[in-house]
């Protein structure tokens, strides 16, 4: 066989494969030439997941009428003229690859129009033929993809449902309208508009047009810790979810560097291990970050898709952004700090009055704090009804918590709250939550040496288990004995009961056991058996939302607290404490 060039169109398709996979691609490419271009505005038009149509239309630049042709050459760009700026890339594109490639596998017709020229021009494109004739417009571009892959039914046979292909391109389209709050994004699908953002060019805004103003509020600001300067070369910024706010998938994390959405494996993992211990395992934080990192220290051209990067010092810009994570979590939780704000939002105003001493103005972080703990209690105090999902996970047992300093309780607030009082400032325990976390460590530290506190009972009792819970004894009888149970079989599926464990003592003994059974049948998100059953007591003992607590009491529970490793967080890893600390009390009171 002899060695032959391949003739343009097949190699153009060749080389297209790589950077237009699918719908999402086109949006991606064409956005970023209209970020490129300078755009302020970027509306985005699909029908049938883009596969029939795609409009992306911005208000940039534009090409002069001579140069539209051009543009759709392989390798034409206005973007690089000389080599030696490829190591030094600040546009999004640059490899002039994008036009040519989506022209050559789908119908493109591009309107176009520049400042300087009284009129615009608009190109035809496809099958390997461009007609151009003038056409009025607006300054800016507009670039309409139909038909895409009708020549390559191969590719669109990897295509997923209209629905599927929409939503990528839906996330594909949001990261931008992240990583650029100075430009005002809109998308449709299928005539209907699905976000806009206002190009205010305030990132927490873009939270709020594309979530909603709660996320938005509750979004943690990064905060650099400056005792390390010597990173000064990889500045991370940007916002980041508080551990209360987390998503089944990672779609709603974003890490862009210097502004461009980037895939680095890597980069996703030290993001998420900075998380590791706030939040439970397989749930994912939302954030946006940007890591600005010196042009010359990254290598994009990787890959013609362009989303692939090299780092020259890999290791410092994944440990800039871990730390820079670690550090903004450490400072606002796993104690949520109430902070100054200086306008009144009603909301609060309302809960100021609920719990007595807070201010009725704080930050709109501060308060979807509340906010969200205050939802927290009322899932833990309704049994837990995430547990019920399985997603949860327990935490991990190796995070660096501060201790707990020494409190001094002085109030219950709605049978639910414990105020309390400490070296810094003031604390709003939750005493579901706490109680569930003094128990799961004391169990699971009882039951790892093996010595369980066990109240033996006056009567024993008999008890009957349908076949799902005797399936669960049966087969874990010796860690049910672990936790505290005293139990003998009696016949098919009736046990006789004759000790529980000592934190259960209240309430009638066998349903005690049927429950624990059945939560840890439900598991409540914890992989092993030990912590589900450390957690089917806790959950099942611990004292509730509700109950009246002596002073005695909250003060016995608030120094178990202090005991534990993990005071900060439940089980689940939702926050036990809110604290408002004596700086910012002073602040609110108007005395500094
Ligand atoms: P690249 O972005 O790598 O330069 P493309 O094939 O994506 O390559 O685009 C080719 C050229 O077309 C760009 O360099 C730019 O000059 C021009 N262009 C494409 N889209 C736009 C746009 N929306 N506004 C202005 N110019 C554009
Ligand atoms: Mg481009």
């Amino acid at each position: 066989m002899s060695i032959k060039v391949l003739p343009p169109q097949l190699s153009s398709k060749i080389a297209a494969g790589e950077i237009i996979e699918r719908p999402a691609s086109v949006v991606k490419e064409l956005v970023e030439n209209s970020l490129d271009a300078h755009a302020t505005e970027v509306s985005i038009e699909i029908r049938a997941g883009g596969i029939d149509y795609i409009r992306v239309s911005d208000n940039g630049v534009g090409i002069i009428a001579d140069e539209a042709e051009v543009a759709f050459e392989r390798f034409a760009t206005s973007k690089l003229s000389g080599a030696s700026n490829l190591d030094a890339i600040e546009t999004l594109g640059f490899r002039g690859e994008a036009l040519p490639s989506i022209a050559s596998v789908s119908r493109v017709s591009l309107i176009t129009r520049t400042a300087s020229e009284d009129t615009g021009t608009r190109l035809e494109v496809g099958d390997g033929e461009i007609t151009r004739r003038p056409e009025g417009t607006d300054p800016g571009t507009s670039l309409v993809v139909r038909h895409l892959f009708r020549n390559l039914p191969g590719r669109r046979k990897f295509l997923r449902s209209a629905a599927t292909e929409a939503s990528r391109i839906q996330t594909m389209a949001t990261r931008y309208a992240f990583a650029y709050p100075r430009v005002k994004f809109e998308m449709s699908i299928d005539g209907k508009i699905v976000f806009a953002t206002s190009g205010a060019g305030e990132l927490r805004e873009v939270f709020a047009d594309l979530y909603n103003v709660d996320v938005a509020g509750a979004m943690l600001d990064i905060v650099i810790d400056t005792d390390f300067s010597d990173e000064g070369l990889v500045v991370p910024s940007g916002l980041i979810g508080p551990p209360s706010l987390t998503r089944s998938n990672r779609n709603h994390t974003s890490i862009f560097v210097n502004g461009r959405w980037v895939q680095n494996r890597m980069l996703g993992y030290a993001f998420e291990e900075a998380y590791r211990g706030f939040i439970m395992e397989r749930r994912y934080p939302m954030a946006v970050v940007n890591m600005a990192v010196p042009h010359e220290e990254i290598d994009v051209n990787v890959h013609p898709s362009k989303t692939e990067i090299r780092f020259r010092q890999e290791g410092k810009v994944f440990s800039a952004l871990q730390r820079a994570v670690r550090y903004t979590l450490t400072t606002y939780s796993p104690i949520p700090e109430m902070k100054q704000q200086p306008v009144a939002i009603p909301h609060v105003a309302s809960m100021s009055s609920s719990i007595g001493f807070l201010p009725t103005s704080f930050s709109g972080t501060a308060e979807s704090h509340i906010k969200s703990a205050m939802d927290m209690h009322e899932d833990i105090a309704g049994h837990n009804a995430n547990a019920q999902t399985g997603l949860n996970q327990p935490i991990s047992s190796s995070i660096p918590y501060s201790a707990l300093p020494v409190l001094r309780v002085l109030g219950q607030v709605h049978n639910t709250y414990i105020v309390a009082e400490g070296p810094d400032g003031a604390y709003i325990i939750d005493q579901h939550a706490a109680h569930e976390r003094v128990v799961f460590e004391r169990v699971m530290a009882d039951a790892a040496a093996r010595s369980p506190q066990v109240q033996m009972l006056m009567e024993p009792v008999t008890v009957d288990l349908d076949p799902r819970q005797s399936e669960i004894l049966d087969s874990h009888l010796e860690l049910v004995a672990q936790i505290g149970f005293k139990i003998e079989g009696f016949g098919e599926r009736t046990y006789i009961l004759r000790g529980v464990p000592g934190l259960l003592v209240d309430g009638d003994p066998g349903q005690g056991l049927l429950d624990v059974l059945d939560l840890m049948g439900d598991g409540g998100g914890f992989d092993t058996w030990e912590e589900r059953a450390a957690y089917s007591i806790a959950c099942h003992g611990a004292i509730r939302a509700g109950d009246t607590l002596s002073i005695q009491e909250m003060s016995e529970l608030t120094r178990q607290l202090e005991e534990c490793n993990q005071p900060h967080t439940c089980p689940h890893g939702r926050p036990t404490m809110l604290h408002m600390n004596s700086s910012s009390l002073e602040r609110e009171f108007g005395r500094r």
